[in-house]
């Protein structure tokens, strides 16, 4: 079975379920960007109990299942417009950026392309430079080509190489610019189709697979987290060559994503067996007198 990373699924909104369909389809590692929780959030320490669940909770649980886990650490376009909050998350960033497993500042970018969204995106793109991280740039659904422009010039200006910028949820509209302008092009998959995506087929046939990835951005809503792997089965059916398919759905996020220093393929190729008996401060994924995994051999899936 060919090994797949999803690049972007918020897991913290998914399910144990998930995570073991995800396992049982190939999906080895994730990161998870910090995004926004459907409704925005009052105080600072809302957002550091949310950093420390994903470099704490979030990954045990994965690993629980088999699943590396990494994360992403922002303050996203959104919750950015508040701006008294903004200062205090900013603050509190360096911080998590330090931490172990964190590949990304991320997911920024614009949501309303305003002013004040505009402020945090550079300061962010900054901090990326001074911690020599990759950055995850979330573009706008609404005017999703100026949008995309604009974060582009943004980095330009700010001086972070492209090879250093993933730009996220591209589509026919977009893709060809940031190609060219030598970012990584990612495209999230919307579960529009129950098997893979067939517009994502004919971008690959159209552009090659050169710093394309495929991700899931599965999250609290309608979304699938098998994205990855079904867009990958539906490329082989549709003639797509295996070293491309390959490329977008594992290789290249993990050549993006490695620049970091915090993503190797190590963590999941040779993991530590699954032992259900291990607790994390004390809790467990497990309920009601359920049997623990305990894997002998990682390789062996029980
Ligand atoms: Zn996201």
């Amino acid at each position: 079975m060919p090994n797949y990373i999803d690049p972007h699924i918020h897991m913290t909104a998914r399910t144990t379920d998930d995570y073991q369909a995800m396992a049982a389809a190939g999906v080895r590692a994730v990161i998870e960007p910090a995004f926004w929780l459907g409704q925005p959030r009052t105080c600072v320490g809302a957002f550091q109990d949310y950093f420390s669940s994903l470099v704490g909770w979030e990954r045990f649980r994965a690993a629980q299942f088999g699943i590396r886990h990494f994360c992403t650490m922002a303050i996203n376009p959104r919750e950015a417009n508040n701006e008294r909050l903004a200062e205090e998350v900013l603050e509190l960033l360096p911080l998590y950026l330090s931490k172990e497993g964190v590949v990304a500042v991320g997911e920024i970018g614009y949501d309303d392309q305003t002013a004040t969204e505009e402020k945090y995106f550079r300061k962010q793109v900054e901090l990326a430079v001074e911690f020599d991280l990759p950055v995850m740039v979330h573009t706008p659904h609404r005017d999703k080509k100026r949008g995309t422009t604009r974060s582009m010039d943004l980095c330009n200006d700010v001086g972070i190489p492209p090879h250093k910028v993933i730009i996220d949820h591209n589509n026919e509209e977009t893709v060809k610019e940031v190609l060219d302008r030598g970012f990584w092009a990612a495209f999230t998959i919307y579960p529009k189709t129950k098997m893979g995506n067939e517009r994502m087929c004919e971008i690959v046939k159209q552009y090659g697979a050169e710093r394309v990835i495929v991700d899931s951005a599965a999250d609290w809503g309608v979304s699938d987290p098998l994205a990855v792997p079904k867009t990958a089965l539906l490329m082989l059916e549709r003639g797509i060559p295996q070293s491309h398919i390959d490329a977008v759905s594992y290789k290249n996020a993990l050549a993006a994503y490695g620049q970091s220093g915090q993503f190797d393929e190590s963590a999941w190729l040779n993991p530590a067996p699954i032992d259900q008996r291990v607790l994390f401060n004390g809790n467990t994924v497990l309920r009601g007198g359920q049997e623990p995994v305990v894997q002998k051999d990682s390789n062996i899936i029980e």
